[in-house]
């Protein structure tokens, strides 16, 4: 199932009101997985393309499915969260320069299905690596729900590559950052997503026509514009596993703003996770201080 669920893994957290959270990690360098200590849940979000440094990386499929193997392996039986590529804009992949990527929104999901080569040779190391844990694929940036729908076309022509070639695969649940405004607020229209988690490092940038260095300058006179984006937004999740792994999940002084947005799952980068840890044990699932806090 995907890495949402809320069966409780990797030791129980409660708010003071009983309400049962969620706490993952974001990890950039796979070896971070050393930081998934016995209480966290799983890997909310890794970010595969700081294990990517070039486009030759980008077209071994061999070294990436050791890299996501190895996470799965040593996450066990905790959900690990692999997001696709999201190069372009501000994330260039060395050896992609022929691409207009820093003047236009080529980014994310959009430069994967406009170099669908390099998004086939990903999503076979994925397909193959699901067979070694309990994986989710995350799709970076999306913005319209048939890129969706594309996405999901490619991984089955793969898997049925994989197949012909007998070699052993999963299909993983394929889910969506919510990181663009207008995905965040046409979120019923993702029906195709598995799974949603929110990225604020983008939706902050783009909410307020920032740019990604001044996030930290005007987060926090944005912060009342992305929290009732989000709450609007998780009310058109349908049920479906939810998460918020954007910045803002690991900064205490956001938490009862997203408790109260409904947010339940929280992957933050793992020097966070302590202090988010025990913010949330002082904190009602409505965001408000349990008396004696
Ligand atoms: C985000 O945008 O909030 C996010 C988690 O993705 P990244 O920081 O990698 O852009
Ligand atoms: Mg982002």
């Amino acid at each position: 199932e995907p890495a949402g669920d809320t069966q409780t893994i990797g030791g129980e957290l409660r708010t003071a009101d009983g309400v049962p959270i969620l706490l993952s990690i974001n990890i950039n360098d796979p070896a971070e997985i050393d930081a998934l200590d016995p209480a966290t849940a799983g890997v909310g979000l890794m970010r595969s393309e700081f294990s990517v440094a070039s486009v030759a990386d980008a077209a071994n499929e061999e070294r990436q499915l050791a890299i996501y193997r190895s996470v799965l392996e040593q996450a066990g039986d905790r959900p690990v969260t692999i997001r696709m590529l999201d190069i372009g804009g501000d994330k260039p992949l060395a050896g992609l320069e022929d691409l207009p990527v820093l003047a236009s929104g080529l980014r994310g999901i959009r430069l994967l299905l406009a170099r669908p080569e390099i998004a086939r040779v990903q999503a076979r190391a994925l397909l193959r690596a699901a067979v070694f844990g309990r994986l989710s694929v995350m799709l970076p940036m999306v913005t319209f729900p048939d890129e969706i729908d594309r996405m999901r076309e490619l991984f089955r022509e793969e898997a049925e590559k994989l197949g012909r070639r007998a070699l052993p695969h999963r299909m993983p649940p394929i889910g969506m950052m919510v990181e663009v405004p207008s995905a965040a607020l046409m979120l019923d229209a993702f029906g195709a997503a598995a799974f949603f988690s929110f990225g604020t490092n983008d939706l902050t940038q783009y909410l307020a026509a920032s740019t990604r260095d001044d996030i930290d300058a005007d987060a926090g006179k944005a912060a009342p514009a992305v929290l009732r984006l989000l709450a609007q937004a998780v009310k058109l999740t349908a049920g479906k596993p939810v998460s918020i792994c954007g910045d803002m999940a690991g900064n205490p002084h956001y938490l009862p703003g997203l408790l109260a947005a409904g947010l339940r799952h929280f992957s933050v980068a793992p020097a966070r996770r302590p202090a988010i840890r025990s913010a949330i044990i002082g904190l009602n699932a409505d965001g408000t201080r349990a008396a004696g806090e």
